[in-house]
């Protein structure tokens, strides 16, 4: 997470947040915990609480909009890493908990 991410935490409790099955710790080279994890197709996994609404990822701790961690920063999926402050679907997620968009960098 970015600084203004550790305020805000909004996508992490918005998006479904899926992946390859292949990036869970149950694979060679995986390294997210398979236990967080949920199938939602034959080579898909979802974070547990982010596959059906309301969205919540469980590895996220804190109050969103307050301040947050998530549990597994180190083991996170690729779909989390590459997930942008400041994109488009930043701003929707902030939107959605009725935060204030990031002000441009
Ligand atoms: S919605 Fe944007 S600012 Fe908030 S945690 Fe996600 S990337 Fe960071
Ligand atoms: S694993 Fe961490 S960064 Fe990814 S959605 Fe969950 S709390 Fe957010």
């Amino acid at each position: 997470m970015t600084q203004p991410c550790l305020d805000c935490g909004a996508c992490c409790a918005t998006y479904r947040v899926s992946f390859y099955f292949g990036e869970t710790d149950d694979h060679l080279h995986g390294v997210v915990p398979e236990h967080v994890t949920i199938p939602i197709s034959p080579y898909l996994v979802a974070m547990r609480g982010t596959e059906n609404t309301p969205v919540r990822c469980v590895a996220l701790a804190g109050e969103v909009g307050k301040g947050v961690s998530c549990d597994i920063y180190a083991q996170r999926s690729t779909t989390c890493r590459e997930f942008d402050a400041y994109s488009e679907a930043c701003h929707r997620a902030r939107q959605h908990h009725g935060l204030p968009q990031l002000p441009p960098l």
